[in-house]
């Protein structure tokens, strides 16, 4: 008679031990999720609204322009035996007037590393990378940059940022 109401007794304890380790998990979840509720968000309704990125970021290519308007490269060779992925290819011209110029000027971003060495080595600081990281498609084809397209890709001087 003793020993089943022992036992009893000692399920119950053991219950009560069980229960009170899950309500209390369970409280203290809670009390994360309520702390959380009140403080600040840290996430952002993107596309409506964006983050500031850092100054250092290096986002998609650009060509700065001349006083033509046209680009500032001289095709002197430099980014394209530079750049790590060889995504560069550059088919130099020489001008009437002994300049020389970029008949031919592309970017594959698909290959990319994005590491700035291009920009870093440009001594007219023609090639840059700007702040702009909405770069995707679904066609590879969209994601090379020619020299229409660099041209394009400039910010506009108030926000003219560079690497
Ligand atoms: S950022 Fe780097 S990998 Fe990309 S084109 Fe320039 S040098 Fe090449
Ligand atoms: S972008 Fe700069 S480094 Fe590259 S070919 Fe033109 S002038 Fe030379």
């Amino acid at each position: 008679m003793a020993i089943p109401l022992l036992r009893g007794i000692w399920w119950f304890i053991k219950g009560m031990g069980v229960l009170f380790v899950r309500v209390f998990a369970l409280l203290k979840g809670l009390r994360l999720t309520l702390a959380m509720f009140f403080s600040r968000p840290v996430t952002i309704q993107y596309p409506e609204r964006k983050r500031e990125v850092s100054p250092r970021w290096r986002g998609v290519h650009y060509f700065e322009r001349n006083e033509r308007g046209d680009t500032r490269c001289v095709a002197c060779g430099l980014c394209v035996a530079i750049c790590p992925s060889q995504c560069i290819r550059l088919v130099a011209v020489e001008l009437d007037n002994g300049e020389r110029y970029p008949e031919f000027y592309e970017i594959n971003t698909v290959r990319c590393i994005y590491c700035g060495m291009c920009a870093e080595a440009c001594p007219v600081d023609a090639i840059k990378l700007g702040r702009n990281y909405e770069f995707v498609d679904y066609q590879r084809e969209a994601l090379v940059l020619d020299k229409g397209r660099l041209l394009a890709n400039a910010p506009e001087p108030m926000n003219q940022r560079s690497i």
